[in-house]
């Protein structure tokens, strides 16, 4: 699938690698099964471009899956990286800096009034859930077939089609209790949702959502499904935990519940308020948070949590991340979505392009994608087809029809031009061989 040469050095890194790094990478999607080949190793990046081993260079994409919003490198995030590192790494005692990025999330996001950090995505998703457990009383948790929400146990159930009220583990080592105390809806369908509340009354802890589906290509919600949820949760005493980690600081200033207005009990964030650094934190009314240890019972704790390094760079990425900012990211978003889209209604092609703000899928199946299935309904070797092309011309999308390629506030309308006109060039010559 790789031109010969072109990967030489990455692919005898990526060989060595998996004789001492499981499968040669430290996130599975990394070594780019759902595409193939060789993934280019990173040597470098800045603004909207990484650098490869072999000395190419890629328009980026992916953004290290969403953190780089404001583009690799950028001076302001990386002088106040200097800064603060010249004064130590990690104290494992209280720094300002914790309080004045708690203030910044807590101003932005309308139903956040207190905030704990923590180390990723993962750890605010497992760390939500055990709250949201002691705030309730209950044990069940409900969450969506293809949404990600981390690695934590209670969250690796997506369920086959016809297990819709009995969590079955996605991985060995996942005890099957845990599993079934996780309930799959489907995402988009208030009913499969109220089925499973009905199914088990007074015993729904909470409800776990990425508000925009983000870990299955870019699903929206459907209007009135975030708003359902609210109700539901309120109906039955549960709470509703928004997964922002994708969301948060991406699609607005004040993340998805800001954009569609909804105010979850908990918020988790992770990627882009770590500014590229290790930062992940949930969030809610101190009603809730105050039962976190030390202020309550709830015991939760980490080594490195705020981090005065990766705190300062949060700081610096979100005070870059202005109204403005949004703007531009909204008006690049549309751009890529306009070009796409005119291409595919011309072409009459079998596409779709689905996007909120600066993150975005083409789907290879004509029909709207609205759930995990309708995903795995695309056509995978055209999307890989795709992919490959478009790395080989050096664009780097995310490499999986199963992910969203992202924005910055790096690229501009002249170089995702020379994106598009490679993108529908290369579509021209996929749409003009059969379905495969
Ligand atoms: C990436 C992601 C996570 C996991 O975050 P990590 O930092 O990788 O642990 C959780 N939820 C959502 C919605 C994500 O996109």
């Amino acid at each position: 699938m790789n031109t010969n040469g072109r990967y030489s050095r990455s692919r005898t890194l990526f060989r060595d690698a998996q004789s001492v790094i499981p499968g040669g990478v430290n996130s599975p999607v990394r070594a780019f099964r759902g595409v193939g080949g060789t993934p280019p190793y990173v040597q470098s990046a800045a603004g909207a471009y990484v650098m490869d081993e072999d000395g190419n260079r890629y328009l980026d994409f992916v953004g290290s899956w969403g953190p780089m919003i404001v583009g690799h490198t950028h001076p302001a995030v990386l002088e106040a990286v200097q800064e603060t590192l010249k004064r130590g790494f990690s104290f494992g005692a209280p720094t300002a800096g914790e309080s004045r990025f708690a203030r910044m999330i807590i101003e932005r996001v309308p139903s956040v009034e207190m905030v704990r950090l923590v180390n990723s995505g993962t750890e605010a998703t497992m760390s939500a859930l055990r709250l949201a457990r002691a705030a309730t009383g209950r044990d069940l948790l409900v969450k969506f077939a293809g949404c990600y929400h981390g690695h934590a146990d209670p969250f690796l159930v997506a369920a086959g089609s016809g297990t819709l009220d009995i969590g079955v583990p996605d991985s060995p080592g996942v005890p099957k209790a845990v599993a079934a105390g996780t309930l799959i809806a489907r995402f988009n369908d208030l009913e499969s949702v109220d089925a499973l509340l009905q199914a088990h009354p007074g015993r729904v802890a909470a409800i776990i959502v990425e508000p925009v589906g983000g870990n299955a290509g870019c699903i929206p919600p459907v209007p009135g499904f975030l708003e359902g949820l609210r109700r539901l949760c309120d109906a039955q005493g549960s709470l509703l935990i928004f997964d922002e980690v994708m969301t948060g600081f991406r699609v607005a200033r004040g993340g998805a519940a800001e954009l569609y207005d909804i105010r979850p009990d908990l918020i988790t964030f992770g990627k882009v308020v770590g500014g590229g650094f290790p930062i992940g934190a949930y969030a809610g009314p101190s009603s809730i948070m105050r039962q976190v240890a030390p202020s309550g019972p709830v015991y939760q704790a980490g080594t490195l949590s705020g981090n005065p390094v990766a705190v300062s760079a949060g700081i610096a990425t979100l005070e870059l991340l202005d109204q403005e900012a949004y703007r531009t990211l909204e008006a690049l978003g549309q751009h890529v979505e306009d070009g796409l889209t005119r291409a595919i209604r011309e072409g009459g092609w079998p596409m779709v392009v689905q996007r909120v703000g600066s993150m975005f899928t083409p789907f290879f199946r004509s029909e709207p994608v609205r759930n995990v299935d309708d995903a795995s309904d695309a056509d995978m070797p055209r999307f890989r087809t795709f992919f490959h092309a478009m790395l080989g011309r050096g664009y780097y999308l995310a490499p999986s029809a199963y992910e969203c390629s992202f924005l910055s506030l790096a690229h501009t309308r002249e170089t995702l031009n020379g994106f598009l006109e490679s993108a529908v060039g290369v579509l021209t010559g996929i749409m003009q061989t059969e379905r495969v």
